[in-house]
């Protein structure tokens, strides 16, 4: 988001005769806007990623994962202005009073746009994050999105929902592109579409918020007065994502709309030659413990589940 020249008049009043003052200028847009201007400009640009990748409609039943941060909220109160039929789903992970808090915002959320919010406790499930951190070697954030994706498909089924759809924003996905990109890792590339179709006992996947920057998604929740928790995961410090969060942004202030581009030409021109190359190696099983889907014998969370009791460690 770029810098307001003072005295700016939103570009759409503008057109319309008005003189509304512009509280937001998004330079690769080339837009100023006010504030009534922004929420409808960010609305119809979120309808139109919905539809360019045909991601679902009203007819589906859509299930949000909900982390209580700016992000899902404002996703969440999009798609209910939008018309579609979205319900929240938060996983407590259990980390003291991050999980505390963003649990409590959600909910208070929830009871705003008066949809149902589905919560499950990891604890009750496996351990909490801070024990399986403790108990295995890998880093508790892939811990953590290992258990995401599980429970999010696995109970997304059983209540009956379709379609699974998650906050990640275009800064986001151009981190995850911008590190799979540097070690040239086809598997993770191979994946990194805003829609992930159904099969084998997966839910489809979507992205609504791919071509959102965090920038544009922190302001729309700040217009519409979305309660969010601002402090990150506790774990999440040192994440090589974030380093390149920080790099890439410094590059889009000198050059606007580098992110975008960078992001959108890799689904246009790269994408199809890797899907095409690589389509028939991810054979989908069933995991022999638990019958959920997955690419190995054991699926992840089954792997996580023993490592965790061999542990021994407890809460
Ligand atoms: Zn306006
Ligand atoms: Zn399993």
């Amino acid at each position: 988001m770029g810098k307001l020249k003072k005295g700016s008049r939103c570009t759409i009043c503008k057109a319309k005769g008005g003189k509304e003052k512009a509280v937001v200028f998004l330079p690769h847009h080339r837009l100023a806007l006010c504030r009534d201007h922004y929420i409808q400009w960010f609305e119809k640009r979120v309808e139109k990623t919905i539809k360019e990748f045909r991601m679902f409609s009203k007819k589906d039943r859509i299930l949000v994962a909900v982390s209580g941060g700016k992000d899902s909220l404002t996703l969440w109160n999009v798609l209910t202005k939008l018309g579609y039929e979205a319900d929240g789903f938060y996983i407590d992970l259990g980390i003291d009073q991050y999980s505390e808090d963003s649990k409590n915002l959600s909910l208070r959320f929830s009871e705003r746009i008066g949809r149902p919010l589905h919560i499950i406790s990891l604890k009750d499930e496996i351990a909490p994050i801070p024990v399986i951190d403790k108990s295995t070697n890998k880093p508790a954030c892939s811990a953590c999105g290992t258990a995401k994706r599980y429970y999010m498909n696995r109970y997304a089924k059983q209540l009956g929902y379709n379609i699974i759809a998650t906050g990640h924003n275009l800064d986001d996905e151009v981190a995850v592109l911008f590190g799979n990109t540097l070690h040239w890792d086809i598997k993770y590339l191979k994946k990194q579409y805003p829609v992930l179709r159904e099969e084998g006992g997966f839910i489809r996947k979507v992205k609504p918020l791919c071509k959102i920057t965090e920038k544009e998604s922190a302001m729309y929740a700040f217009f519409n007065d979305i309660e969010y928790i601002e402090y990150e995961c506790p774990f999440s410090e040192g994440a090589s994502s974030i380093e390149y969060k920080e790099i890439l942004s410094k590059i889009e202030e000198k050059h606007p709309g580098t992110k975008l581009q960078f992001y959108t030409n890799f689904l246009k021109n790269m994408y199809p030659i890797i899907k095409e190359h690589y389509e028939k190696e991810s054979q989908i099983n069933i995991c022999k413990i638990c019958g959920e889907p997955s690419f190995s014998d054991i699926c992840g969370m089954c792997r996580l589940k023993k490592a965790v009791e061999k542990s021994g460690v407890h809460n």
